[in-house]
């Protein structure tokens, strides 16, 4: 049995559809602070999971989980709000550190000692050179980061003090949804640039901004690394193969290697549409680095994994969802 924290969110949920189809047996464990009652519904059609609504912080709900009989963890839920995590820190260190040290203290204690953990390019900071390797220095510039970057060393030192396996996934940007547009991505506060692109498209009450043209780049907007989720799913499960193949405590980028700016990523969204979008220019959003880009070849060597998917095919499976989505939300209204 696998244990999927935050398995109600965007990437929980895809990870949780891949592991049922697979036949394997879930449990979600999720506040839906942020995750939906209706992804985990649609997911109970695929497979054998249970569902458990609870707060890591909340050390009791974490045991009562454990009485199943769980294999491994993969851990998603945390908050994940740069801006909001500069305004509000007390709540992201609650949250993400102690939350994950709940997480952890229950799991040495019943002995589970692999763990999939869902980390970030944010714990890499202002990049020193591009593309970003697992080698580069982690200075993370924000809360968020700083928690992330806790979690990996909190797990470092109980590999060794209580022999914890964990893999670490530092994501770039995670783009798409799924193939067949069951679930994709929900956030109730939208900050990511491909769903807004299309938010504008569905809701005419939106514009979408471009913050920031005048970066060091190629046009003048931010080159990010935009990686399919159907992709990085597919380098949990191989992650989680490796720790069950015995593998040590490791940690992989989850990028493509190539960057695309705003402007290119815009572009791609208006051919895919086949659609004018309107667009407006804003100041340089804070925080925001000029370039991100993994250098993904560890990934590719140690768990053998391959990124497929185009940035095209992230926009058409993001489309898809966004058109059920946004027919969901304005049905309501
Ligand atoms: N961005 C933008 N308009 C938006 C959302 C994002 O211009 O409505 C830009 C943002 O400034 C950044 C890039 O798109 O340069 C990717 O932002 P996103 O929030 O998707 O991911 P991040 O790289 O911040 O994790």
């Amino acid at each position: 049995m696998i244990l999927v924290t935050g398995g109600a969110g965007y990437i929980g949920s895809h990870c949780v559809m891949r592991l049922l189809e697979a036949g394997k047996k879930v449990i979600i464990f999720d506040n839906l602070s942020t995750g939906h009652i209706e992804t985990v519904n649609e997911l109970k059609k695929h497979g054998e999971l249970e569902f458990i609504k609870g707060d890591l912080l909340n050390i009791e709900d974490i045991k009562k989980v454990f009485n199943n009989n769980i294999d491994a963890v993969i851990h998603f839920a945390a908050l994940s709000l740069v801006g909001e995590s500069v305004k509000e820190p007390l709540k992201y260190y609650y949250n993400n550190v102690m939350g994950t040290l709940n997480l952890l203290n229950v799991m040495i204690e019943n002995n589970v000692k692999k763990i999939v953990f869902s980390s970030t390019a944010a714990t890499y900071g202002e990049p020193k050179y591009t593309p970003i390797d697992e080698l580069h220095p982690q200075n993370p510039i924000n809360p968020y980061g700083n928690t992330k970057l806790m979690i990996e060393k909190m797990m470092d030192d109980f590999d060794k003090a209580y022999g914890l396996k964990s893999v670490r996934l530092r994501y770039f940007n995670v783009a798409g949804a799924d193939e067949k547009a069951r679930i994709g991505e929900w956030h109730n506060i939208e900050t990511h640039l491909i769903p807004n692109i299309l938010k504008s498209v569905f809701d005419e009450n939106k514009t979408f901004n471009i913050f920031g043209t005048d970066y060091n780049t190629k046009d003048g907007t931010c080159v990010r690394d935009y990686i399919n989720i159907e992709d990085l799913i597919t380098a949990h499960i191989l992650a989680l193969e490796y720790l069950f193949n015995g593998g040590n405590t490791n940690f992989f980028n989850l990028g493509t290697n190539e960057g695309n700016s705003v402007k290119e990523v815009f572009d791609a969204c208006q051919k895919v549409l086949n659609k004018n979008i309107n667009v407006s220019t804003k100041e340089r959003r804070e925080g925001d680095p000029e370039i991100l880009v993994a250098d993904n070849k560890k990934a590719k060597e140690v768990l053998g994994w391959q990124n497929n998917k185009t940035l095209t095919d992230s926009i058409s499976s993001a489309f898809e969802w966004e058109k059920k989505l946004s027919g969901k939300i304005y049905a309501k209204n």
